[in-house]
């Protein structure tokens, strides 16, 4: 029989590695973009191990996912993505991955647009036939603050239900995240509050949650329609609608070429402001926070020269 105990010996021992922390046990989150990756993050601390698709210096709405990719999202313990039609690439990467949990509506599958209150959601005459890559409302949802608050608790709701045991810690990373949120929402409101209602121009209708909460106005793309590129017509459109009212930013996001925007601000008197759309797509736009100060800093330098 004492070859019987042994066994048991090393059963036992195994349940108790089990329950400790360790490392190697943190769960396998993959997020479309890296802006979820770092709310991942934020909230789910040591018991995530968090990585994203989309190398944030791409237009997120066109990327090819590696074969490396698919691999991850098929192991992923959960798959966080923004949902309606910002990446075009989602559908085909989730049926490579050939994992039905992380198919929409399995128990491993995060569509953080849940709970956001869409901008520009169409009627349903509008198809994407017209060539519109927004056909569901405008995805670019994450960049206002209290979106990026609800996001936030839509992940610690879901981490909370797969991984109860560290419920605790979920709940507090979270109130740590809305603490500094909270923290630095005076301060972004007061650097605009000079420019309530100035109107700026984009280059792809990326920004309107940011500009509602800033209070800019932003109804004019270089984009005819988002997705289709610049064209001289609309161009030449848009030098004389900045003229005639006195419009002197133009607002982008670095993957798109700056070429037709620089053109612009030339014949115009006008300035680019190179905005982060993701996080780390600019240098200091190093986490969540700190790419929403990127914007309202760079925002509020250019308008005050102007
Ligand atoms: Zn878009």
């Amino acid at each position: 029989m004492r070859w019987h105990s042994a066994t048991l010996g090393v059963a036992l021992c195994a349940t108790a590695l089990g329950a400790a922390p360790r490392s190697d046990a943190a769960l396998k989150v993959v997020t479309t973009l890296s802006t979820f990756a770092d709310l991942a993050k934020s909230v789910g601390g040591d018991h995530v191990a968090v990585s994203s698709v989309a190398a944030p210096q791409f237009n997120p709405h066109f990327i090819e996912p590696k074969p490396s990719d698919i691999l991850r999202v098929k192991k992923a313990d959960l798959f966080i993505h923004a949902g309606l039609d910002l990446e075009v690439w989602r559908g085909p990467l989730v049926d490579a991955a050939g994992n039905p949990q992380i198919r929409p509506g399995g128990a491993k599958e995060l569509d953080v647009s849940r709970g956001v209150p869409l901008l520009e959601v169409p009627d349903n005459t509008v198809t994407r036939a017209q060539g519109d890559i927004h056909a569901y409302g405008n995805p670019h949802y994450w960049l206002e603050p209290e979106n990026g608050r609800r996001i936030a608790r839509t992940i610690a709701a879901k981490l909370e239900e797969i991984d109860a045991a560290n419920a605790v810690d979920y709940a507090k990373n979270l109130a740590g995240f809305e603490a500094r949120l909270d923290a630095k929402l005076p301060e972004w409101k007061a650097a605009m509050a000079p420019h309530a209602g100035t109107e700026i121009i984009g280059y792809h209708n990326e920004w309107p949650y940011l500009m509602q909460f800033l209070g800019l106005k932003m109804d004019k793309f270089l984009e005819p329609k988002p997705g289709i590129p610049p064209t001289p017509k609309r161009t030449e459109f848009l030098e004389q609608y900045m003229k005639q009212n006195n419009v002197k930013i133009i607002a982008q996001a670095a993957y798109f070429p700056t070429k037709a925007s620089d053109a612009l601000a030339q014949r115009t008197g006008g300035r680019v402001v190179m905005l982060s759309q993701s996080v780390k797509d600019q240098k200091d736009a190093t986490d969540y926070l700190a790419m929403v100060d990127h914007n309202v800093k760079a925002l509020a330098a250019a308008l005050q020269q102007h």
